[in-house]
C-alpha cells in the first residue's frame, strides 16, 4: 500500500508546562521535513549541552588551582597552551 505525501496528518506536541498542546495539520511530506528539522535541532542540543559541559569541568579545575589541559596543579603544569598565562 503507497502512503499519500500530500495525505494530511494532524501534528501535536506537549510539554507537561502548556496549558494546551499545539496542534497542526501538515501534509505527509511536511511531517517528513520536520522530523528531518527535529533531528538536526536534537544533533545541536546535544553540541551545545557537551559544550557547557566541557566549560564548566574547565572552570572548575581553575577554581581547584588546577590546570585546566592537563589537569596537575598549576605550579606542576608544564603545558604550554595554558589559558590563563
Ligand atoms: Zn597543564
Amino acid at each position: 500500500m503507497d502512503i499519500d505525501p500530500d495525505e494530511i496528518v494532524t501534528v501535536e506536541l506537549d510539554t507537561y508546562d502548556w496549558e494546551r498542546s499545539y496542534s497542526r495539520l501538515l501534509t505527509r511530506r511536511q511531517l517528513g521535513e520536520l522530523l528531518l528539522h527535529f533531528d538536526d535541532m536534537a544533533d545541536q542540543t546535544e553540541a551545545t549541552y557537551e559544550e557547557g559541559a566541557q566549560h564548566n569541568q574547565r572552570a572548575e579545575l581553575v577554581a581547584a588551582g588546577r590546570c585546566p589541559n592537563c589537569r596537575w596543579p598549576d605550579y606542576q603544569c608544564n603545558c604550554a597552551e595554558h589559558p590563563d598565562a
